[in-house]
């Protein structure tokens, strides 16, 4: 654990709001509310306007009212706000692909100079030594408790950037990944002279180009990126915990257009966190199930995650949290294993075209309803730390194998390639849909799902039920660990698409490469939305694709209408691996079949995967868990109309959120949620 605590803040400053005149009183009021952090961005273009010229009176005065009143301080860069030099002196402008300047810009959420290209040599020194400046000047100050090198890194849009910086910098991430030009092209089958001039992409037409150059750009680059923030921060604090968080998180963006891949750039700080890419409002049953599936794919990357940005409401004369809606994010964060939680933001936006935007008070400081909520959440957070300080979220027995370089090849295959560029028309999320349309299935059914990174196979024996989504590229090297997982008597459902290309981006024509777990092979595949399977009286409508596996001694679980084989089995020691002829995730993503829930419950049951106690989630009742070694926390969220009550078999100690203790009997208010703590039987 990186703190001893759960760290429960917002996000306070940001060039030019709030006004001077408003901080003190805001900063006095925080403890108030329960809220024990501010987070203080610090803004490139504001605080070195000229070059050279460094003036952080406003920052100085923040942190002296934040010392002054006992708040924790989190330091926030914002280098994506550059000073003009950096684009009239040192060329920072990004270059698109047709050699279109994108210039620097004003935006309500990057006030100035956003932004230019940190590839660029010159932006990047110029950089480094604005973060140098500000950490030799707080370095030491004993209120501040974390350091956040950058605010969502990612790649975006799309034409960001083709300058011949970047240019260099691509050829030496391909220089580095395959050592040689001929290698590169061998394996590529392409036709590149060299690494020095390599050419950017300019179509998305023959894949394997485009694919490096994102997965360049939303890994590499970024993970660069990071690393001179923290080099710079590390020469004068050796000491204070370095994260930063992804805006969108792999597991919900576009892989195209805003890239940023978790698993790889995470590893450039100390720890990782997210923004809150899902709705803001959790009036909905999917929008729920969204925003649990955000935290347990990011404690798949780090469990020490925190979540950035949660609205309390997203406003902008529009979107308002009730009360309800935060409470559920909170507590659904905080069941989920979030260490940290942070607001977006104190007070709402007045500035550019985030109007009203997200504020726990109103534009004049004044509380909403929601900021009650966020007083009665720090303080039972407060009375409860003792147990929430060591505590880990309950593993499952389930998890869904997460890959960014299959979704980004699926995005490529699925959404480009409609004209010689990268107008994406329409764009197709099949693979993001299918890993959704898993994890809102086994929801559904009451389990407790994770996630778990196709980068970490020595994982895999940690579960007993692994689900590769929609289009898995087959890395060879991980065959083996399946093998031993399933001679263990673990379970593969292996969506449709599965090793259908091979890592250099071609398509397979022979046998999968996955033996010798089977000997399988695809056949026919067609694009198709339509009623082809029909399981237990249920039509169901399948998408996106249909497939014929031909698959060695394969036993047929399930037939298309047309007779041919809709999901095969093998047996592989005292395991199975299921081979699917669609999507079942993405057909359950947009049917909700029943039948297919119960063929999952079949196999899930076959192997002794336990359902939570009390969750029904067709009636609306949530379940998580967190545990430390001698006590478990059991949240419940009751979204019915009436109370509820359950029997935790166990004597409660401690109760938070909208609930009672009577014994054993715990009881949830209906539209509420709650936790109680019992000891470990
Ligand atoms: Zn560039």
């Amino acid at each position: 654990m990186i703190f001893d605590e759960i760290i429960h803040g917002t996000q306070y400053y940001r060039s030019p709001t709030p006004l001077p005149n408003e901080w003190e009183g805001d900063i006095a009021n925080m403890s108030d509310f329960n809220i024990d952090a501010l987070q203080i961005r610090i803004n490139w273009r504001n605080n070195e306007r000229r070059e050279g010229e460094y003036d952080f009176s406003d920052v100085d005065r923040v942190m002296e009212l934040a010392e002054k009143y006992n708040r924790k301080v989190v330091v926030k860069f914002l280098l994506e706000c550059a000073p003009q030099y950096v684009f009239d002196k040192y060329g920072g402008t990004r270059i698109g692909p047709r050699g279109e300047q994108l210039r620097g810009a004003y935006h309500g959420a990057f006030y100035g100079g956003w932004r230019p290209c940190f590839t660029n040599p010159m932006v990047q020194e110029r950089a480094s030594l604005f973060v140098e400046k500000v950490a030799e000047r707080y370095a030491g100050r004993k209120n501040i408790i974390l350091w956040n090198a950058w605010n969502e890194i990612r790649n975006r849009p799309m034409e960001d950037c083709f300058c011949l910086h970047c240019r260099k910098a691509f050829g030496k991430y391909l220089e580095n990944k395959f050592g040689s030009i001929e290698k590169m092209n061998d394996f590529y089958g392409a036709t590149e002279e060299s690494f020095e001039n390599v050419n950017l992409p300019a179509s998305a037409h023959g894949y394997w180009d485009i694919y490096e150059f994102k997965k360049f750009k939303g890994g590499v680059e970024l993970y660069n990126w990071l690393r001179f923030v923290y080099e710079a921060i590390r020469k004068y604090d050796k000491t204070t915990p370095i994260m930063s968080h992804v805006g969108f998180t792999s597991a919900f963006q576009s892989s195209i257009s805003d890239v940023c891949d978790d698993y790889t750039v995470s590893k450039a700080v100390d720890f990782w966190g997210t923004s809150v890419p899902c709705d803001s409002s959790m009036d909905t049953h999917e929008k729920r199930l969204d925003f649990l599936m955000l935290n347990d794919f990011l404690r798949s990357v780090d469990e020490n995650y925190f979540i950035h940005e949660i609205y309390p409401g997203l406003g902008m004369f529009k979107w308002y949290d009730t009360t309800f809606d935060l409470r559920f994010k909170l507590y659904g964060g905080l069941a989920s294993g979030a260490k940290g939680l942070i607001y977006w933001q104190y007070r709402a936006e007045r500035v550019g075209h985030e109007n009203d935007c997200a504020g726990i008070m109103r534009m004049d400081g004044s509380p909403r309803e929601v900021a009650f909520e966020a007083k009665d959440f720090g303080g039972y957070l407060h009375d409860n730390m003792q147990y929430f300080k060591n505590s880990k979220a309950k593993k499952g027995d389930v998890a869904i194998v997460f890959d960014f370089d299959s979704m980004l090849l699926s995005e490529i295959e699925d959404s480009c390639g409609v004209d010689y560029d990268f107008s994406h028309y329409g764009p197709q999320y099949y693979y993001r849909f299918a890993h959704a349309g898993m994890y809102r299935l086994l929801r559904n059914e009451n389990y407790n799902v994770e996630y778990v990174g196709v980068t970490h196979p020595e994982k895999f024996k940690d579960y007993k039920v692994l689900y590769f989504p929609y289009y898995t590229m087959l890395d060879t090297k991980i065959v083996p660990y399946l093998q031993a997982f399933m001679e263990n008597g673990g379970i593969v459902i292996a969506d449709e698409g599965f090793g259908m290309r091979t890592l250099n981006t071609w398509m397979q024509p022979y046998d999968i490469d996955c033996k010798p777990l089977m000997t399988a092979r695809l056949r026919e595949r067609r694009l198709m939305h339509g009623e082809a399977l029909e399981v237990n009286g249920e039509k169901i409508r399948i998408s996106p694709y249909k497939s014929e596996y031909v698959v060695d001694g394969g036993e047929t679980e399930m037939s298309f209408l047309d007779g041919t084989p809709a999901v095969q089995s093998v047996k592989v020691g005292k395991g199975k691996l299921y081979l699917f002829g669609f999507s079942i995730g993405h057909t359950y993503f947009n049917t909700q079949s029943k039948a297919l829930a119960a063929f999952m419950n079949g196999v899930l049951n076959d192997v002794g995967v336990e359902k939570y106690a009390f969750a029904d989630s067709g009636k609306g009742i949530y379940e998580k868990r967190l545990e430390n070694e001698k006590q478990e926390i059991i949240f419940l969220f009751n979204n019915t109309d009436e109370e509820q009550q359950f029997d935790l078999k166990s004597e409660i100690l401690s109760i938070g959120g909208d609930g009672k203790a009577d014994k054993n009997i715990f009881y949830v208010k209906e539209k509420s949620m709650a936790y109680a703590v019992i000891n470990k039987a």
